[in-house]
């Protein structure tokens, strides 16, 4: 079964979230425990629990999470000095939060992509 998760609130705005860009397909805003000085999650507007959900139909929301996050990364000052794109994928990728979501890092030399 599909389940909401605090995300849809947030897009809701039924609970407070420091939006950075929101349209009618996906919503930005920054994480709140972040990992790095630029920590922003873009997610789908329409609920999709992981990458394993996304079907043939949800090119045109995917496609825009990267047009979104080439954006935010001129906005935040990281796209020439460089960041992280991660979309973690159920227990062994560290999914926590089962509503798709690409996390933005950067603001900082980030380390090795995998820590373990
Ligand atoms: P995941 O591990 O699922 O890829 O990442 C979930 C992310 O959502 C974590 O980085 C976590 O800090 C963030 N997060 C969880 N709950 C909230 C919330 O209520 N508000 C915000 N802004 N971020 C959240």
């Amino acid at each position: 079964m599909t389940e909401e998760t605090i995300f849809s609130k947030i897009i809701r705005k039924e609970i407070p979230a420091d939006i950075v860009y929101e349209d009618g397909l996906v919503t930005a805003f920054r994480d709140i425990n972040p990992q790095a000085p630029t920590h922003i999650l873009i997610i789908p507007n329409k609920l999709i629990p992981t990458v394993n959900d996304v079907k043939p139909e949800d090119e045109l929301v995917l496609g825009r999470l990267f047009v979104v996050a080439a954006k935010i990364a001129v906005e935040e000052g990281i796209a020439e000095s460089g960041y992280r794109l991660i979309i973690n994928c159920n227990k062994d990728g560290g999914q926590e939060v089962f509503h798709l979501h690409m996390h933005i890092l950067g603001g900082r030399k980030l380390g090795p992509m995998l820590s373990s």
